[in-house]
């Protein structure tokens, strides 16, 4: 090669990039398709044996571009339903994006609309991996798959005794100008964070100027959670309101 001629190397980078994604998406192909079954077994649903379609081919979109994947396929006659076993394996059911590519896909709509992601991800596959309707289609699916596993998450029943992780610490904070010494008074404001080690709840924080003595039986209170909320919230209002204060004051 002519060491003073220009190499374009933005030309070929494309260019070596899409002869690897081509020899990967064709490995991927072969190495996917030994998964198929010899026969087609018996209906996951009803038990009964399958009626053996032969292979057909499914256009699937990976990671590494697209790729002609054959799968065995069965047929139930009393679901009336045509299966793959590969397609589950694969979680390609009713679906010819693979799960590594919906990530990706999910990934990049969270930051942004979808026809930007659409753009984007082509630049940055190298291949436009679905339309933008497509890709709107399987946030909403995940996206309901999320809500479904948070709401068992937190709805379920909390454990009968709470156990929590309490962290303290305090701090001087400045409060109002005394008008006769003419000088801030600090406060310590002592705080408080407080987790349940054994569940996925929120932590809560309890904050006051109270003494040591006050502020440890409080932290001891049965009744921790919805009270101390309250508290919380009023003593927090209460110290910005007293380091706030002092600035307006001068
Ligand atoms: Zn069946």
């Amino acid at each position: 090669m002519d060491a003073k001629v220009t190499i374009d190397s933005g030309a070929e980078e494309e260019l070596f990039r899409e002869i690897g994604q081509r020899a990967a998406a064709e490995a991927l192909a072969k190495r996917w398709e030994s998964g198929n079954p010899e026969s087609v077994g018996d209906c996951p649903e009803c038990g009964q044996q399958m009626k053996n379609l032969g292979m057909r081919m499914k256009e699937v979109q990976t990671l590494c571009g697209p790729i002609r994947l054959h799968r065995r396929m069965g047929y139930c006659e009393q679901c009336e339903k045509t299966l793959s076993v590969l397609d589950e394996r694969l979680g390609l059911k009713d679906t010819g994006i693979t799960p590594g590519l919906q990530r990706i896909i999910c990934r990049t709509a969270l930051e942004m609309a979808y026809e930007s992601t659409e753009a984007l991800l082509k630049d940055v596959l190298g291949f436009k991996p679905c339309s933008a309707r497509e890709m709107e289609r399987i946030a909403c699916k995940h996206g309901k798959e999320i809500e479904r596993v948070s709401e068992t998450i937190y709805t379920r029943r909390p454990p009968a005794k709470k156990v929590y992780s309490v962290s303290i610490d305090g701090t001087m904070i400045p409060g109002l100008a005394d008008p006769e010494k003419h000088r801030i008074v600090w406060h310590e404001v002592k705080l408080a964070t407080a987790t349940d080690v054994r569940d996925l709840e929120m932590p809560f924080y309890v904050a006051s100027t109270e003494k040591a003595e006050g502020f440890g039986l409080r932290l001891f209170n049965p009744d921790i959670s919805y009270r101390f909320y309250c508290v919380c919230a009023i003593v927090h209002v209460y110290c910005v309101a007293l380091v706030l204060a002092p600035r307006h004051i001068v």
